[in-house]
């Protein structure tokens, strides 16, 4: 399998090419030249499969460049019940008839981000070895990414991790998290500022072309295939855990924000995975969900996009969007372009409701959508509770939110849960009156030291910084 851009001038890449790369040179995303396609029989082979096994198997039909042996042992350290905390990593809990929560929040930091995070923490460390290269990772952070990166990179060979976050902005229990890691690779540095001065900041080092390559400054966004490739699996796993069950169809409603999530799902279903529906679920930063009801992409200004109590879905722009697009316009890559490079940086959007291929795309890819409130999103955390007595968190509580809108009679509907109710305490108390449970393995976190350095909004300071730290 190759790897191509979705904006068409980067020629064909290896995994590996790709999973170092991240964004492609030409600024688009690495997608596979063709969805390798899973049939009936195969689907029903791996009923029985450990999540590990199916992570290989899936893998195996996009990894051409490591060596069988190597691949298999890689997803064998990654998906244990010691790192996911639960003996099936990704178990299905039953809400209701037809109604289901997937569990992806189990892993070291409390959110769906460590499913694939932690495997790209082994595959990079994999490739840097046969490679003899390190490589300095540096990214911003609103919380779950920051955290998810450093949990998965810590002590890693080859691999150090510069997390920028806004000082003092995050979650209590998220700063306790990121800044408790005493590893010598992992460097956090909470930037006085907000997180787009963060962003800002890396964007302008990332443009410093010499300063990359001295350094050898990389990226581990959500853009990266090698983290969608990972979150296609629980796809798999989720649909064979529902279809025992013996629903008619089976359909995910995900929390979206840079759609990077519910793409994997779009890329199971391309693979033939019979997913009857995906529904992408909004918070009031709805880019996503306008888009899927009218056709028109707006990214929203900096003014334009709101603080919500579901942190991690408030995008302005949705990063992923790119490769689904590719789909929806016949792969055509000059077209991609021109709507991304141009369109979207020239004019902040751009419009398919007149095309055609938009109006069947509801019908040929399964697309839903839907948006949730803070009033959306206590209601359902407090009716989760009531009926359940299961807590959620708020991003989980917008998937739910919007899934209610969707459900039908027939199917099975799984909610995606993407972090765990203690990320994001405040808004629990508000819905419930009280705090959520601390899970016991996080008992004393907030009271251990933390390793944090302060600096200035200012790519010089972080500049200087990282280079004091590895000529050190
Ligand atoms: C990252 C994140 C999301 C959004 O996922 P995307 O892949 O960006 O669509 C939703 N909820 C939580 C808790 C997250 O950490």
């Amino acid at each position: 399998m190759q790897y191509v851009s979705t904006r068409g001038h980067s020629g064909r890449k290896q995994f590996c090419e790709a999973l170092l790369e991240g964004l492609a040179p030409d600024g688009g995303l690495y997608v596979p030249e063709t969805y390798p396609r899973v049939d009936h029989a195969t689907l029903d082979a791996w009923r029985t499969l450990s999540y590990a096994n199916l992570a290989f198997e899936i893998l195996s039909l996009y990894v051409g460049d490591i060596p069988s042996a190597d691949l298999k042992a890689i997803c064998a350290k990654t998906y244990t019940p010691e790192i996911f905390g639960k003996p099936d990593i990704a178990p299905l809990r039953k809400l209701e008839r037809g109604l289901y929560l997937q569990e992806l929040s189990n892993g070291p930091t409390l959110a769906f981000k460590d499913m694939a995070m932690q495997l790209l923490g082994n595959l990079l460390e994999y490739e840097l070895t046969r490679r003899q290269e390190n490589l300095n990772i540096l990214g911003a952070t609103s919380g779950d990414t920051g955290s998810a990166a450093g949990y998965a990179m810590r002590g890693k060979k080859g691999v150090r991790v510069f997390m920028l976050s806004p000082r003092g902005r995050m979650s209590a229990f998220q700063q306790a998290q990121m800044f408790s890691l005493q590893d010598h690779n992992i460097h956090n540095i909470a930037i006085d500022g907000v997180f787009d001065d963060c962003q800002d900041i890396v964007k302008r080092v990332a443009n410093d072309l010499e300063f990359k390559q001295q350094y050898k400054i990389g990226a581990v966004n959500s853009i990266n295939w090698a983290r969608l490739l990972a979150q296609v699996v629980y796809y798999f796993s989720g649909y064979l855990q529902a279809f025992e069950r013996g629903p008619a169809g089976v359909s995910f409603a995900v929390p979206s924000g840079n759609f990077g999530n519910i793409c994997a799902g779009h890329v199971a279903r391309m693979m033939g995975l019979p997913i009857s529906r995906l529904v992408v679920a909004t918070n009031e930063n709805d880019v996503l969900d306008e888009f899927f009801r009218t056709g028109v992409y707006r990214a929203r200004s900096r003014a334009d996009t709101l603080e919500t109590s579901s942190p991690s879905m408030d995008i302005s722009k949705a990063s992923n969007l790119e490769r689904f697009v590719f789909d929806l316009v016949g792969r055509d890559a000059g077209r991609t372009k021109a709507l991304f490079d141009g369109q979207l940086r020239e004019r902040g959007g751009f419009d398919l409701s007149g095309d055609p291929r938009f109006a069947e795309a509801a019908a040929r890819f399964g697309f839903r959508s839907g948006k949730s409130s803070h009033a959306d999103r206590v209601a359902a955390i407090r009716d989760t509770w009531e009926r359940y007595h299961t807590v959620i968190d708020p991003h989980t509580a917008d998937g739910v939110t919007v899934a209610r809108t969707h459900a039908s009679a027939e199917e099975a509907m799984i909610v995606l849960e993407t972090a765990l109710p203690i990320k994001f305490a405040a808004t629990i108390k508000e819905a419930l009156g009280r705090e959520p449970d601390l899970p016991e393995r996080y008992k004393g976190l907030e009271e251990l030291p933390r390793r944090v350095r302060v600096l200035p909004p200012d790519a010089r300071a972080v500049k200087d910084y990282i280079a004091e730290i590895v000529t050190s």
